[in-house]
């Protein structure tokens, strides 16, 4: 189902961001009710409405910037529910805006089932998280908003995304406790994935770059950690850098125009269940760190 910009700016600066500059002088009217509606309503027609992923399986992602600061966001969550009765919604969030709970109850409220709210973590603490995201203070905000997101009597399903850099990569263990420190017994999905290289994040490549066999070692290292949640997922890490017991949590997280399979992939058995490599990575890195065949 397709990615649907819900709003074109954000109050994170985050580093990595894979939204360019251009993205957010773009005019917020087109993001407001009722051009949004107009788009649905073509998409459903089967026109061409939006760019990423727009007849691919799965949910609904309404992504941004930051889609919780759309002033119409309320509006447009119960008129995509009323158009898409039964249909997963995915809210992508800094999950600042949920440090409010009444925010935070309104929004559950609007979005209906079913509805889940994927948020990023950049690091244990405040000093690497807000040094990602640009913004003093980001930190303790995001963790006041999924604190009341899990405190809700209905709460939505919530996805906790770990994006690997290199600024962050050798923390992975240190967000993983916690995690589990912090919102035990809760029932939510982690996330852990490599750095996509787009719109800003690849402005910053000379501070951001990381090969994935790093990445992957320090996933491979964390392996106990990430099989003792109750859900975990990969993405963008090819099999062969993962070790067995953590293949079955590797998605192949990008559409086919976005990946590629370079020589060590050929003939190799996991490539069915593989990402492959990102395509901007393979032209940065080569396919060197690749097992394969395996
Ligand atoms: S060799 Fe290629 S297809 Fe095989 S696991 Fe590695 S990246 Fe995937």
């Amino acid at each position: 189902m397709p990615d649907i910009p819900v709003w074109n700016k954000c109050d994170n600066l985050c580093v990595m961001c894979a939204n360019t500059a251009g993205f957010a002088r773009n005019t917020s009217r087109d993001y407001l009710l009722p051009a949004q509606a107009r788009r649905l309503e073509r998409h459903l027609r089967g026109g061409a409405a939006y760019r990423k992923n727009a007849r691919t399986a799965g949910a609904w992602n309404l992504t941004g910037g930051e889609p919780t600061l759309n002033p119409d966001l309320l509006k447009l969550l119960a008129y995509f529910r009323r158009r898409l009765p039964g249909a997963r919604l995915t809210l992508l969030s800094n999950g600042r805006r949920f440090a409010d709970p009444a925010f935070a109850a309104a929004v559950c409220a609007a979005a209906g089932r079913p509805f889940s709210v994927a948020v990023s973590l950049h690091g244990p603490g405040p000093a690497l998280h807000d040094s990602v995201t640009g913004v003093k203070g980001s930190f303790a905000r995001t963790v006041a908003g999924l604190k009341n997101l899990f405190a809700l009597p209905r709460p939505p399903e919530v996805e906790l995304r770990v994006i690997l850099h290199r600024l962050n990569y050798r923390s992975l263990g240190a967000v993983l406790a916690f995690l589990r420190r912090v919102f035990p017994g809760r029932d939510y999905r982690v996330v852990v994935m490599h750095y996509e290289s787009e719109g800003r994040g690849a402005g910053n490549a000379a501070r951001l770059a990381v090969p994935l066999s790093a990445t992957a070692a320090r996933v491979n290292a964390a392996a106990r950690a990430l099989l003792s949640f109750p859900e975990a997922r990969l993405y963008h890490f090819p099999l062969c850098l993962l070790k067995p017991p953590l293949r079955p949590l590797a998605a192949v997280s990008l559409p086919p125009e976005d990946r590629v399979y370079p020589g060590p992939c050929r003939g190799c058995a996991l490539r069915p269940a593989c990402v492959g490599l990102m395509r901007p990575y393979f032209r940065a890195f080569g396919a060197s760190e690749l097992e394969g065949p395996v």
